[in-house]
Parts: C-alpha cells; sequence; structure tokens
C-alpha cells in the first residue's frame, strides 16, 4: 500500500481562524453559550484536533428561536422593499467570492476533501445559490383569480404569497457549505428568518459565513447559527414551538426521526435524504467516457455525496471490459491529505464513517462477493483513509446493494435488456438520482421515464444547479431544493375572498 503525503500547513488566515474562540450567532452577535459543553473536530486527513465547537444549550436554542422569531415578526426583513433584499443576497454571495480561497480551504481541512474540489465545486456552487435565489425576492407574487362558482364581478380573490416563518436550517457534514447555502439562499430570498444548524463534524465554513452577514446588510437575528449536537440542538429546533419550519438534510433514518418530532407541532418539513443511485451503462456507449463516468459517479467527494452512483449495472456486452476500467481507474486515485496539490480523493469525514465503510466492504466478503480493487483502509496512518472498491458479484439482498454506504464503493451487476435494469433501478427504498449511459436518444427518454427518482441524468452524473429542481422519490425525501420549487417551500398561500 502506498505511502501516504503528509498535510501541508494551514494557512496563517486559517491558523487565525482557528485560533479564535468559537461563539454562537444570536441576533447579530458573536456570544458566548450559556453552558459549557464543547464538541471536538478534528481534520480528517490527520484526525488532528482543530476547534472546540460550543455545544449549544436548550437555553442556546431558545434564545436563537426568540432572536429570528423577533426578527421576523417585527418585519425588519420581510417588510424590507424586496429589491433591498435581494441586492443584500447578492453582497452576500460576492462577500463570499471574496473569501473564497480562506473558506475553501477551510472546507478541505474539516471535511477532508482536496482543496481543488472545494474551490471549484463547493463554494463556487454555494455562491450560484445565492446569486440565484436572490432574483426570486422580487418576483415571488400571488395572482388573482375569479371564484368558478360565482358570477363574475360579485367577489375580488387574490392569492398572496407570505414567507412562512421561522426556519430551522439542519444541514449535513458532506458539502457543508454547499449545504447550508441550499437553504440559507431560498430562505431569505422567500423574506423568512432563520436558525442555521451545521453538522457537528463541519461547522467551519459556516461559522465564517456567520462574519459576512452584517457586512452583507442583513439586519439582526436574520440569520443566526447554532453549534453543537445533532440529537440535543437539532431535537431542540425541531421541537420548538416558534419554529415554523424545518429544512433537513442528512440520512433517512434522522430524517424519519424529524417527521415524527416535527409531527406534535405540525411544522412544515423538507427532506432531502440518503440514495442509492443507479448508474444505467447500455451497450452503445462510448467506453472510455463510460469508464472515466462511472468512477467519477461514486469516488467523487470519496463516495460521500447523495447521489453517488453505487450501483453500477453494465450490459452484459459491456461488463467485463466496462468494470475493469473502473477498477483501473479506482487502483491509479491518488489518494492524499486534503490540502496536498497532488490529492485525487481525500479521506472520510470521521473514524466513525471510515469504520462504517470498512464493515460494509467487510459484509461483502462474508456474503461472498467479490472485491475487485480496495477494499480496505489505511491502518497505519490517523487520517481515516479507505481505499476507492469495485465489488462484484453482488445479489440483490446483501446489504451493500440495499443500504447507502456514503463511501467510495461500488457494486457491479449484469443486465441483458431495458426492462430488466429499469426493474434493477427501481428495486430500492431509494429514489434520489440516477444516470443512464448510451448514444440511443430512445432508450434515453424510455429509462428517464421508467426509472423511479428525482434525478434522471444522461451521460453524465452528479450534475446539479441552482436553477434545478433537486430532491428524491420515495425515502430519499419530501419537497424539492433550487429552482422555483426550492423556494415555494419557504413561503405560504393565502387566499383573500371580498364580497364587492
Ligand atoms: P445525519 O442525518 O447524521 O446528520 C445530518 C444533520 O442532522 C447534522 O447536522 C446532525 O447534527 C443533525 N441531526 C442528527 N440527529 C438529529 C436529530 N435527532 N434531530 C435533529 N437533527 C439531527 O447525516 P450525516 O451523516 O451528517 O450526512 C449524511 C447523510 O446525508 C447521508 O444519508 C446522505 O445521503 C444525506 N445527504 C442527502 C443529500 C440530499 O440532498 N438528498 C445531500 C447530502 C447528504
Amino acid at each position: 500500500m502506498a505511502t501516504l503525503a503528509a498535510q501541508p500547513d494551514f494557512s496563517e488566515k486559517v491558523r487565525g481562524f482557528l485560533n479564535r474562540e468559537t461563539q454562537l450567532l444570536i441576533d447579530g452577535k458573536w456570544v458566548a453559550s450559556t453552558g459549557s459543553k464543547t464538541v471536538e473536530t478534528h481534520d480528517p486527513s490527520t484526525g488532528k484536533l482543530l476547534a472546540n465547537l460550543v455545544d449549544a444549550t436548550d437555553e442556546d436554542v431558545n434564545r436563537a428561536v426568540a432572536a429570528a422569531r423577533r426578527a421576523f415578526d417585527d418585519g425588519r426583513w420581510t417588510g424590507m422593499p424586496s429589491a433591498q433584499r435581494e441586492r443584500i443576497i447578492l453582497r452576500l454571495a460576492d462577500l463570499i467570492e471574496q473569501h473564497a480561497e480562506e473558506l475553501a480551504e477551510l472546507e478541505a481541512i474539516d471535511n477532508g476533501k482536496p482543496h481543488f474540489f472545494a474551490s471549484h465545486v463547493d463554494i463556487p456552487n454555494a455562491i450560484a445559490q445565492f446569486r440565484y435565489q436572490a432574483g426570486w425576492a422580487t418576483k415571488l407574487n400571488g395572482g388573482h383569480s375569479a371564484p368558478s362558482s360565482a358570477p363574475e364581478g360579485a367577489f375580488h380573490a387574490y392569492v398572496r404569497r407570505e414567507p412562512l416563518g421561522v426556519a430551522a436550517l439542519i444541514v449535513p457534514w458532506n458539502f457543508p457549505l454547499l449545504m447550508a447555502a441550499l437553504k440559507l439562499a431560498p430562505a431569505l430570498a422567500a423574506g423568512c428568518t432563520m436558525i442555521l444548524k451545521p453538522a457537528e463534524q463541519t461547522s467551519l465554513t459556516a461559522l465564517r459565513l456567520g462574519d459576512l452577514f452584517q457586512e452583507a446588510g442583513l439586519p439582526d437575528g436574520v440569520v443566526n447559527i447554532l453549534t453543537g449536537l445533532g440529537e440535543t440542538v437539532g431535537d431542540a429546533l425541531v421541537r420548538h414551538p416558534d419554529v415554523d419550519k424545518v429544512a433537513f438534510t442528512g440520512s433517512t433514518n434522522v430524517g424519519k426521526i424529524i417527521t415524527r418530532t416535527a409531527a406534535d407541532t405540525l411544522k412544515r418539513v423538507t427532506l432531502e435524504l440518503g440514495g442509492k443511485s443507479p448508474v444505467i451503462m447500455m451497450p452503445d456507449v462510448d467506453m472510455e467516457q463510460a469508464t472515466g463516468g462511472a468512477a467519477n459517479a461514486i469516488f467523487f467527494n470519496a463516495g460521500q455525496v447523495c447521489v453517488a452512483g453505487s450501483r453500477l449495472y453494465a450490459h452484459r456486452s459491456i461488463f467485463d471490459k466496462l468494470v475493469e476500467g473502473v477498477a483501473s481507474a479506482a487502483s491509479k486515485l491518488k489518494l492524499g491529505p486534503s490540502l496536498h496539490s497532488d490529492s485525487q480523493m481525500g479521506p472520510l469525514v470521521s473514524s466513525e464513517q471510515r469504520d462504517r465503510v470498512l464493515s460494509y466492504i467487510e459484509s461483502a466478503r462474508t456474503q461472498g462477493a467479490s472485491i475487485l480493487t480496495g477494499g480496505q483502509g489505511h491502518s497505519d496512518h490517523d487520517g481515516y483513509f479507505v481505499q476507492p472498491t469495485v465489488i462484484a458479484d453482488v445479489n440483490r439482498d446483501m446489504k451493500v446493494m440495499r443500504e447507502e454506504i456514503f463511501g467510495p464503493v461500488v457494486c457491479a451487476t449484469r443486465f441483458d435488456d431495458l426492462d430488466e435494469v429499469a426493474r434493477h433501478a427501481n428495486d430500492s427504498e431509494f429514489g434520489l438520482a440516477a444516470s443512464v449511459w448510451t448514444k440511443d436518444v430512445s432508450v434515453m427518454h424510455k429509462l428517464a421515464a421508467k426509472v423511479k427518482a428525482g434525478t434522471i441524468w444522461g451521460n453524465c452524473h452528479s450534475m446539479i444547479d441552482a436553477s434545478l429542481p433537486f430532491g428524491g422519490y420515495k425515502q430519499s425525501g419530501t419537497g424539492r431544493e433550487q429552482g422555483l420549487e426550492g423556494v415555494m417551500n419557504y413561503t405560504e398561500t393565502k387566499t383573500v375572498i371580498i364580497a364587492l
């Protein structure tokens, strides 16, 4: 096993940020917690401690929700001219761009992803969410509608589109700033106020973002940030009677817990959950493009992607060549620490995640699957690395085929015809995304219609865009983020009927 490079030194700016005392952002000010508990966050490339984050108390949650409630109810944000709100959101996007280098480095050391991806994928996509959604602030309208059961002129009826209120935004650790932006941007455009709860493993970019709110011109209390554990801080937000909406991205299990808890107060809930996305390779694919595409679909971000192409279905006529190509690409991927310029794949986010992924690989071994490449961690290294792994000889009942692994592990299966592969693709409790690789337009559209998933890609994978709705079928979630649907989820519809 190749020796891994050492993690380079952090920049002066990042060291300065890490030396700061970590606090909570409540009502426009950085404040200390009312408690003394902290949560450690580590650099996954080395296992070294990066910072002790505040583990917010119930009282901190109450303070943050009260600040968001006041900011909503007194209209300091909702009542502002929408063009001014739009300008503030755009200014925030500009500020993120100005600090992109520092944010990318923080993301890389906190999550473990190579710096290149943080600076070329995470940060620009986060900025794009703010720029796209800012425009909706001035364009969200209701409408006028004549009642269908009354004579013309008897009533004046119209529909108002109003901001939903106080939103709790709970995000995961795989694309920390981008996942926060997917929620902050539409919530701000709609006129909501909010509390952001980043994942306990990766809160650094959210905290740095908190410095930029005031500079952008956001009024106090519009965005509050609470760090800490999901089971306590996240749960308290979901229970809180003054929170009107929960927007959650994370695991399907926690999504179910949140749905149950939120039922007590009938909060609006949108969920972006797990996946087990199929990659379908038809017999006519361009082999080089398909091999690279299948490898990227699973190994990007070390497989810690909700839409990761973790089930590879290749037509029998190309299976051997394609899978051999993906295994060869996997074995050549350069694993390394996040800040090293040669690194193509970083470690997993935590030692727990590494152990979880390795236990899935072990279950495949004991259930009789073949590990074609990879299959191991780097036990001699303090970072949380797992080799990119390709598994064959799997069947539909194996754990690795049914559950979300959330690591660099792909399972490959043969198929013979279109209907069979559509059945395979749909043989999952998840339905987040799928990709179809073929030159045949007819096959492409047939599979796009048959596969039950929120996004279908053709000859590409993992492409998301701020203007296009994103979300899951089945147990991959409810509601959509991005696009018009994304911002609508932060609004209520009010019908006004006046007898004339
Ligand atoms: P997770 O569910 O463990 O945690 C996500 C967030 O929820 C964290 O902030 C956590 O602190 C909080 N949380 C945990 N328990 C909670 C509770 N009881 N109440 C309220 N909040 C709670 O998920 P994770 O391990 O951080 O992220 C990985 C998962 O996220 C994967 O399943 C992945 O597929 C999913 N994900 C989905 C999408 C999508 O758009 N569909 C995108 C990225 C990640």
